[in-house]
């Protein structure tokens, strides 16, 4: 695979550190509020990351941490009166909800910055010892002075973000670049004991002390939106770096934004749509179906007309894949006939183009482009009859694809919840029963949910109303 390393400017082979395993570290939300649509970018594209390294036979373990404790979580507490605790554990849970509605698998690993103290305080003191980092009446600062290489993944030295930066004075630092690792406690905010006096930490140390304490000190992929590369990640670097000795990652890998009105998605700028809100009215896998129709690090426009044309296609496939499904059950022909077998090989060039795209620095957006593709070719193909075999056949190339993407899985699952099935049954018995008007009653209520029955010579086959 070839990844574009943002460290570099470049696409490089991607060539682990231990063969045949990926260690991998993306940055997490801070909880204190529901994520918006441009948050889940980097959660959708980096999951499909995950999810082909793992096709590709790699075993890959992903971390990504919570931050729990920060200004914003602290001022959500404060305003509602209530404590951080409550206020970070909540949404959690709210993240996990759209997380999970939007296809993200959990990380192997999900640290939460408040359990990992040991870890950021030894991290600090090893700083501290080696001269990198001071203490301060109002906490412990990293002094980028003292890394020679600060600035190396944002390609900035400390001189032209002096010219190029409005520069705050503040006496207790050294210099205006050096940022707190340890932040002494203030009145009514939440601390920790300290060998600096109690506090709480720093956001760019909890993610350097979480990625060292899981995956060690240097790690294979380390990812998040572009907007951390300065100073987020470039202060975990120079802060890994200069207490291990040993690079922090070898590939860093950055996302693109996602705008509206060609304005970055921001909570700051309030033009935002949380994921909850646009999920209600598109459906979450449509949301994840437009985030991969571009490569992750081109700009994405969020419009309403961009979701409804992703909300169609899905239901495109969404339609092919149920009658291939149905077809696999009910085609009266069990065998593939002569003129299908060649189909079979066209189906495996797919595949090998599919993967092939998103060996090149994960292009969804081509490996999109051949799904739809293989969609379009196998709704010819299987038009007027298949077999059931070539039916299992184009079902299973079209799970291939759909599996790495992170596609069509919540829906099954809730179709089966929904009872669709059941309902069929409770319908074909009420009909075998001459009760006409029960069966009626049961087609008209998974009308309104949007499924429509057909009648054929195999039996009731449902599909989904096309939009
Ligand atoms: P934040 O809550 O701002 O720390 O963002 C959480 C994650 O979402 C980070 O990886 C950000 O880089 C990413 N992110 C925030 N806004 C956008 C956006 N408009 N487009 C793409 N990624 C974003
Ligand atoms: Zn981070």
């Amino acid at each position: 695979m070839n990844i574009y390393n943002t460290l570099t400017r470049r696409k490089e082979a991607f060539v682990p550190l231990t063969p045949g395993r990926v260690l991998m570290y993306c940055c997490g939300p801070t909880v204190y509020n529901r994520i918006h649509v441009g948050n889940a970018r980097p959660l959708i594209v980096f999951d499909v990351l995950r999810r082909h390294l793992e096709k590709q036979g790699y075993r890959v373990t992903f971390v990504q941490n919570f931050t729990d404790i920060d200004d914003k979580v602290i001022g959500k507490a404060l305003a509602e009166g209530v404590s951080y605790e409550e206020v970070a554990a909540r949404y959690i849970e709210e993240y996990k909800t759209d997380a999970r509605g939007l296809g993200v698998r959990d990380p192997d690993i999900a640290p939460r910055a408040t359990d990992s103290m040991d870890a950021i305080l030894a991290l600090i003191g090893r700083l501290v010892e080696k001269g990198h980092a001071y203490r301060a009446p109002d906490g412990v600062y990293f002094r980028v002075g003292s890394f020679p290489k600060y600035g190396k993944l944002s390609r900035q030295s400390l001189d032209t973000l002096a010219v190029g930066a409005r520069v705050e004075v503040d006496e207790s630092k050294e210099s205006p670049f050096d940022f707190a690792l340890w932040k002494a406690a203030k009145p009514e905010e939440p601390s920790w004991p300290s060998p600096w006096g109690p506090g709480r930490p720093g956001w760019h140390i909890e993610c350097s002390a979480m990625s060292a304490a899981h995956l060690g000190e240097t790690i294979d992929i380390h990812c998040g939106g572009q907007d951390l590369i300065f100073p987020h990640h470039e202060n975990e670097i120079a802060q890994s770096e200069a207490a291990h000795g040993a690079p922090l990652a070898r590939y860093w890998m950055h996302n693109g934004f996602l705008s509206i009105d060609n304005k970055k998605m921001s909570k700051s700028q309030g033009n935002f749509f949380t994921v909850r809100d646009a999920a209600a009215v598109y459906g979450y896998e449509t949301i994840r179906l437009f985030m991969l129709s571009a490569h992750y690090r081109n700009p994405l426009n969020y419009s309403a007309e961009s979701l409804e044309q992703n909300r169609a296609a899905l239901t495109r496939l969404r339609t092919t894949n149920d009658r291939l499904v149905f077809l696999e059950g009910h085609a009266d022909a069990e065998t593939m006939a002569p003129e299908e077998a060649g189909f079979a090989a066209l189906l495996k060039e797919y595949a090998d183009r599919f993967t092939r795209a998103l060996d090149d620095d994960l292009n969804t957006a081509d490996a999109v482009g051949v799904l739809f593709e293989a969609v379009r070719e196998i709704n010819v193909r299987t038009a007027g009859s298949a077999s059931r075999a070539l039916a299992a056949l184009c079902a299973g190339a079209l799970r291939e694809m759909t599996g790495v993407l992170g596609l069509l899985e919540a829906e099954e699952e809730a179709l089966l919840d929904d009872g669709v099935e059941e309902m069929i049954r409770a319908r074909q018995s009420a009909r075998a029963a001459r009760n006409f008007a029960e069966a009626d009653r049961i087609r008209d209520e998974l009308r309104a949910r949007g499924i429509l029955l057909e009648d054929t010579p195999q039996g009731v086959r449902w599909k989904r109303e096309t939009v």
